[in-house]
């Protein structure tokens, strides 16, 4: 039995908007919908009785190449998730990633400053690698805690957080992504752990006043986590470095672990030395760190 005929016609927009590089399917619909002034489903369905079935991504390349004229290159190279969806067989609309995907990448507001130039007055989620959380071209936080473009944080006065992302970047190529993400992951939940004995990690930014603890915690926002940036990649480097991880990951001598936190307090100096003795689950979480590092490097060289 033959397939139905099912005519759908789709008629060039008469404004095109190209799409802006790693840009999420998502947000170039709605981009696109937004200057056609359409409602972005009639980017898929073009009426209300011409309905279609078809969500490959072969179907949804040619739709787009229709709707705008662009080629279907500059769709491939721009939208990861047409490539996502191919690799590995997915709905291009599925909204899941597959694992390995979804383990490097993080959904984040591109640079307001990026898309001012390409994207006038447009907001434009993409994907970014989770080692990015600065723009080094414009100088702007685009990492933890921006909830919308206007609060990307503006590093001029905070040259170390540019300074960190430039040595987040050189960590992961000396030491691979998989082992530095997972050390900046858990890296940060134990500094989370300082921050709340109040081991302030941010003088520079407290100093300035572009930080500021509130009540008894620090809040939050994109401000502070710009400013305590730096201080959360020496951890990570300090927990990613071979020597400083097999020496508590094999041995829990008092000795190593006192060798551990005078490095540890040499390079994150507390701003009192009383912090160091008001934290006395240091040295065991920290060990737990380290050794949890030490068995995903072992996994990925098994690998
Ligand atoms: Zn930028």
């Amino acid at each position: 039995m033959s397939t139905p005929f099912r005519p759908v016609i789709f008629r060039p927009l008469p404004r095109p908007l190209p799409p802006f590089p790693n840009e999420t399917l998502e947000s170039y619909c709605q981009r696109l919908a937004h200057a056609n002034r359409i409602p972005a489903e009639r980017l898929h369905t073009p009426s209300r009785w011409l309905a279609h079935d078809d969500d490959s991504v072969t179907a949804l390349l040619r739709r787009l190449t229709i709707l705008t004229g662009l080629s279907r290159e500059t769709f491939w190279h721009a939208l990861p998730e047409l490539r996502w969806s191919h690799e590995h067989g997915m709905s291009p609309l599925g909204r899941s990633l597959p694992p390995v995907v979804a383990m490097r990448l993080r959904r984040r507001w591109a640079c307001r400053r990026c898309t001012a130039t390409r994207t006038p007055g447009q907001h434009v989620m993409t994907w970014i690698p989770i080692d990015t959380h600065a723009c080094l071209q414009n100088r702007l936080w685009i990492g933890e805690a921006v909830a919308v473009t206007r609060e990307q944080v503006d590093l001029a006065q905070m040259p170390g957080t540019l300074w960190a992302q430039r040595r987040h970047h050189r960590l992961v190529r000396r030491h691979g992504e998989r082992v530095t993400a997972e050390c900046f992951r858990t890296g940060g939940a134990l500094w989370k752990l300082f921050a709340a004995h109040h081991y302030t990690l941010v003088p520079d930014a407290l100093g300035q006043g572009l930080a500021k603890p509130r009540g008894p915690y620090l809040s939050w926002g994109p401000q502070l986590y710009a400013a305590a940036y730096p201080a959360a990649v020496t951890m990570m480097s300090l927990v990613a470095s071979p020597a400083w991880r097999s020496l508590l990951a094999e041995s829990m001598f008092p000795s190593d672990v006192e060798r551990f936190m005078k490095e540890f307090t040499r390079r994150l100096p507390p701003n009192h030395p009383a912090y160091v003795t008001n934290l006395p689950a240091l040295p065991s979480k920290t060990g737990a760190v380290i050794r949890r590092v030490t068995q995903i490097l072992r996994e990925t060289k098994a690998a």
